[in-house]
């Protein structure tokens, strides 16, 4: 067996999850109700101190139906540059809400309020407004790295500003607030809508919760239906998704300290610049000359999976299912990969003027 770290979303359902799984009690939840997936809706809403929650299949599917449900068609939604909503989820809010995403870039690795302020465009008869604003919370692009609740204020309050409303997309929400000591309540007290996922770092084999004022979560409703998202006998994944609220979420913790195990490890590479991680992503960037697609197979003959984020980054999700011990052996294995793939590239003395690559760092 590989050790997995291409993403959180690889792990597997547990022999206690399953057992709750087969154990749910279960309703048409189209039909009149199911009381499981009811159970984990109002217990997600009250988390997240919103009136109404919705339960999808995916946390694309509830992001896309926020997005519908906030922005007005014809208008734009700002959204970090990298974020998953403009990355990974098929141009969704230009096909489904007749929307155009303005991508806002940060100063520094992710947008902030400061960069939001700047990004919107002074009222005109020949701009499109802005209706929306997404933030993204862990922010997986820029590292799993956590906006604190203070920014998530400040960018609620220029988003109000300018008659927006925000929704969050906190498919990693529940890391941020284990990491930084602020409940879920908290970040999302500062949006108008949330998604939470129970399918990346919790475990579950699938699932999200949308949550929002109980308005909005009307139209989020008929949108879902339309969609083909409200599923019958929901109870099934409901149950996995409340075991993980139960045992999965404390947890965390330790894969954040994988995390920066693996980094500080992986940080020794010559070739290599880590991010520092703040959760349970680390980012890799490669020297120049070095290919993020070798170094993979490279460390994948080893028995390590990584993800290709880029050309030149490496992406390493730490989760319930590898180890610590595991995850020390992953980093010396990248770190040997990473330390192969450099002395191939000193030995090739001319190739970089052969093949106009960027001269070596060193
Ligand atoms: C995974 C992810 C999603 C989408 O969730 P799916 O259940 O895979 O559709 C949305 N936003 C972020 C930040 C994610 O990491």
């Amino acid at each position: 067996m590989p050790i997995d770290l291409r993403s959180d979303t690889v792990t597997k359902p547990s022999p206690a999850m399953r057992r709750a799984i087969a154990e749910a009690e279960v309703g048409d939840d189209v039909l009149d109700g199911d009381p499981t997936t009811r159970r984990l809706e109002e217990r997600v809403a009250a988390l997240l101190g919103k009136e109404r929650a919705l339960f999808f299949p995916s946390g694309t599917m509830a992001n896309q139906c926020a997005i519908y449900a906030l922005s007005e068609r014809g208008t734009e939604v700002l959204a970090d540059a990298g974020a998953h909503v403009v990355d990974y989820e098929m141009a969704g809010a230009a096909a489904l809400s007749g929307v155009q995403i303005r991508t806002v870039n940060g100063e520094g690795p992710m947008m902030d309020a400061a960069a939001l302020e700047r990004a919107f465009r002074s009222p005109s008869p020949f701009v499109p407004r802005a209706t929306l604003v997404c933030v993204e919370n862990t922010h997986n692009g820029a590292g799993g790295l956590v906006t604190p609740v203070a920014g998530m204020r400040a960018m609620w309050e220029v988003a109000r500003q300018r008659g927006c409303k925000v929704h969050l997309d906190g498919a990693r929400l529940w890391n941020a607030a284990v990491a930084s000591g602020s409940p879920p309540s908290a970040f999302a007290e500062w949006a108008d809508t949330v998604m939470v996922s129970f399918s990346k770092g919790l475990g579950a084999p699938a699932g999200a919760v949308l949550a929002g004022p109980a308005t909005v979560m009307e139209t989020v409703a008929e949108m879902r239906k339309r969609m083909g998202g409200a599923m019958r006998q929901s109870g099934i994944l409901a149950a996995a998704a409340l075991y993980a609220l139960d045992h999965n979420v404390e947890r965390l913790t330790e894969d954040h300290a994988k995390a920066a195990d693996f980094a500080h490890i992986v940080d020794r590479a010559i070739a290599a610049t880590v991010v520092p991680p703040e959760t349970n992503i680390v980012m890799v960037d490669l020297a120049p000359g070095l290919d993020a697609a070798t170094v993979a197979r490279k460390v994948a003959a080893e028995g390590v999976l990584v993800g290709v984020w880029s050309p030149s980054r490496l992406r390493a999700v730490h989760h319930m299912d590898v180890g610590e011990e595991e995850a020390r052996l992953a980093a010396l294995a990248l770190l040997d990969a990473l330390d192969e793939a450099w002395r191939e590239l000193g030995d090739t003395s001319d190739w970089p003027a052969v093949t106009g690559a960027p001269p070596r760092a060193d």
